[in-house]
C-alpha cells in the first residue's frame, strides 16, 4: 500500500494507474462499516483508493470538528489488511484555497432533514467529494446507505454535472445488537449506548409494520416515537428514494430515517424498505 499525502503525488500515481479504480472516501476512525465498503471496492476493481480527510467545510461552527476521532495508525493498518492500494491522507491546507470556485448543493434537497439541522453541511460534502473525484478519477465510488441523504445528493451531483463515475450504494453495517456502526459511537458511554439501541429498535418495528402491510406513515412514525420516548428526537422521516415525503410506504421505494441527540451526541440511522 502506498500512502500519499500530496496532491501532486496522487495525480502522478493516478496517471500511471491501469484498469478500474474503486474509491472509498472517508473521514477516518475506520470501523467495519468502512471496511465493508473497502472490501466491496477490492472485489470490483483493479485498484483501490481510500481517502482519509476530516473535511472542515462540512462541519458547522460548534460541531465536533476538533474532537472528531483520529486513529491514523490503526486506520493505516486496517487499509493495509483490507487490500487498499493507495491511501490518500491530504493535509487540511492543501485541499482548499481562499475565495475558491464553489459548488452548492441543491437548495430544496439539502436544507431538509440533515440539512435543516446542519445548514450548508451538504455544500461542504459536495465540495470535497467533487475535488476528490477530480483527483482520484474513480471508475466506481463507494458510499454507505447509513448517510442516505448524502448518498442521494452525491448521486444527483454526478447526474447534474455529468460526472463519469458509478456511485455504488453499500448496506449499513450494524453491531449484533442493532446499533449502526459510526465513528461517533466512541463518544457514547454504556448508558448512552443502551439508549441508542432504541434507534435501530424503532426502525425494526417500522419495518415489521410494513411487513404486515401497515403502510400508513403517520402510524409508523407514532409507533417509532413511542419506542424512542426517552430520546431527544430531531426527526423521523419517511421518504421515497428521491427524498420526497411519503404518506404511505411504497415497497422498494421507501427510506425511513431517524436523527436523535443523546446528550450532545448526534446519531443518525435509517432503513431502506
Ligand atoms: P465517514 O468516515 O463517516 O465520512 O464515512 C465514510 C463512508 O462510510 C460513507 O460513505 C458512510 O456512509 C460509510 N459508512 C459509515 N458508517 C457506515 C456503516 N455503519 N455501514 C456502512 N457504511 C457506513
Amino acid at each position: 500500500m502506498t500512502i500519499i499525502k500530496t496532491i501532486e503525488k496522487l495525480k502522478q500515481t493516478i496517471r500511471q494507474t491501469k484498469g478500474s479504480i474503486g474509491f472509498v472516501p472517508t473521514m477516518g476512525a475506520l470501523h467495519e462499516g468502512h471496511i465493508s465498503l473497502i472490501k466491496k471496492a477490492r472485489l470490483e476493481n483493479d485498484v483501490v483508493v481510500v481517502s482519509i480527510f476530516i473535511n472542515p467545510t462540512q462541519f458547522l461552527a460548534g460541531e465536533d470538528l476538533d474532537k472528531y476521532p483520529k486513529k491514523q495508525e490503526a486506520d493505516e493498518k486496517i487499509c493495509e489488511f483490507s487490500g487498499v492500494d493507495i491511501l490518500f491522507t491530504p493535509n487540511i491546507n492543501t485541499m482548499y484555497s481562499q475565495d475558491e470556485v464553489l459548488i452548492k448543493a441543491p437548495i430544496l434537497k439539502s436544507y431538509t432533514l440533515e440539512g435543516q439541522r446542519r445548514p450548508e453541511h451538504f455544500d461542504g460534502v459536495l465540495r470535497i467529494v467533487l475535488k476528490l473525484f477530480n483527483l482520484v478519477q474513480p471508475t466506481n465510488a463507494y458510499f454507505g446507505k447509513k448517510d442516505a441523504q448524502q448518498l442521494s445528493l452525491i448521486k444527483q451531483m454526478v447526474d447534474d454535472l455529468f460526472l463519469d463515475v458509478n456511485i455504488i450504494e453499500c448496506e449499513i453495517i450494524r453491531q449484533k445488537d442493532g446499533l449502526a456502526l459510526s465513528s461517533r459511537n466512541v463518544y457514547l458511554d454504556n448508558k448512552q449506548r443502551q439508549l441508542a439501541l432504541n434507534i435501530s429498535l424503532s426502525l425494526r418495528i417500522a419495518s415489521d409494520m410494513v411487513a404486515k402491510h401497515n403502510m400508513d406513515c403517520e402510524k409508523i412514525i407514532e409507533a417509532m416515537k413511542k419506542v424512542m420516548d426517552s430520546l431527544d428526537i430531531e426527526y423521523i422521516a419517511i421518504v421515497d428514494r428521491k427524498f420526497e415525503k411519503l404518506d404511505f410506504c411504497e415497497l422498494k421505494n421507501t427510506i425511513i430515517l431517524v436523527a436523535v441527540k443523546i446528550d450532545k451526541i448526534r446519531l443518525i440511522d435509517n432503513i431502506w424498505i
